[in-house]
């Protein structure tokens, strides 16, 4: 099926009362697993690239300076891949784009073949960040794709997104925020972090998505509420990275039984990384432990030393540099290549498959609107009336 924006599948999610995992892809291994793993659980799948992992996708090891034209050919290649697998799938599939800085890398992903784009304003003072959001809206609206705004801090480091402190959304500006943007999600700061470090037994302000749910509801507004720096961060993968060399410390993340407990609230959608990151570079140190031979491969050795080198991480992107072309455009030239395939593949199905159970999105797949960006288009228009 072609892909679809991420409106319609919010709207469920709203209606049956679950929230839809959303999950980051840097190689085009991990598209394919994502949208596998969620064919098995019959639920429709919501795949993101974050702004500078299209650089990363446009082939700049160095994402950190990626440039426009980097993200726009990486923007192009993670769609390429997304919908190459999502085509042949009954699932509902969304690609949507994470954290867009301005108005240009939305415009690129756009461009790309996003159905959904992020613009996170969330740094701006409250009016620049409502106006930039508006512009977003509007330009993506009449290309029926679905906008997400950000309104608060979040602490932590993701990409590009970097704050010291956290400062939690106020709920009357949030609904203030949506009704002057129409946005149709809405990612809020309450108390989750983005990145592996969000210290000891974090616990959620609830009441926050309370508030704003509660307030939408009686204004009769539609609008999403997203949770950001959302990973579990599982221990037991934690204690495996260690146990085979790494060296992790200070790693956790949210509880899922907090996260669960925020999905009635009124969180709808969870974003989830560094869950997949970790089980992807487990799943290769154990490769490499495993078959010491292929410590000097010709076309995967290079990996194995960057995973010895950078003991304390945990990215793939940071050992993945030897095997770019099969990052980018899916080819696989040899049998190391595809064992170290089969290890991304396996560790995005192991950390995504258990949130697919968690937030409840299995078996819901049926209940999603497949609607064109076509489609999408009338109903915005309509929306505006
Ligand atoms: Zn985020």
């Amino acid at each position: 099926m072609p892909l679809i924006p991420l409106r319609p599948l919010l709207e469920t999610t709203v209606k049956y009362g679950f929230a839809q995992g959303a999950f980051n892809v840097n190689a085009v291994a991990q598209a394919k697993a994502v949208i596998q793993v969620h064919e098995m659980f019959r639920s429709a799948a919501i795949l993101q690239g974050a702004d500078l992992a299209n650089g990363f996708m446009g082939g700049r090891v160095d994402f950190a300076n990626a440039t426009l034209e980097d993200k726009k050919i990486g923007a192009k290649n993670i769609a390429n891949a997304v919908k190459k697998y999502g085509a042949t799938s009954d699932i509902p599939v969304v690609l949507h784009l994470d954290h867009g800085k301005n108005f240009d890398s939305c415009k690129a992903a756009i461009e790309g073949g996003y159905t959904s784009v992020m613009i996170d304003g969330s740094s701006l003072p409250f009016e620049e960040n409502m106006e930039l959001t508006r512009e977003v809206v509007k330009y993506a609206h009449a290309r029926g794709v679905s906008v997400e705004g950000e309104l608060g801090v979040l602490a932590g480091v993701e990409d590009h997104v970097f704050a010291a402190a956290s400062t939690y959304t106020n709920p009357l500006s949030a609904v203030e925020f949506i009704k002057n943007t129409r946005v149709d999600a809405l990612a809020i700061s309450y108390g989750t972090m983005h990145g592996a470090s969000k210290g000891k037994n974090v616990k959620l302000r609830k009441e926050i998505a309370i508030a704003i749910r509660e307030c939408l509801n009686h204004e009769n507004i539609f609008c999403a509420l997203v949770s950001h720096g959302s990973s579990t961060v599982p221990q037991y993968i934690v204690r495996e990275i260690n146990a085979l060399g790494g060296a992790l410390t200070n790693t956790y993340g949210i509880s899922i039984d907090e996260l669960k407990a925020a999905i009635p609230c009124g969180i709808n959608k969870i974003n989830v990384d560094t869950d997949i990151r970790l089980a992807v570079t487990r799943n290769m140190k154990e490769f490499f432990a495993k078959y010491p031979d292929k410590q000097t491969s010709a076309s995967i050795g290079g990996i194995y030393e960057l995973l010895e080198s950078k003991k304390d991480q945990f990215d793939p992107r940071a050992f993945l540099e030897p095997i770019m072309d099969t990052v980018m455009y899916g080819n696989i030239p040899d049998e190391d290549v595809a064992a170290i395939v089969a290890c991304i593949e396996a560790g995005v199905k192991e950390a995504v498959g258990t949130l697919i159970v968690q937030f409840g999105s299995y078996g819901k797949a049926p209940l999603v609107e497949q609607v064109s960006l076509d489609e999408m288009i009338c109903r915005y228009k309509a929306m505006e009336k």
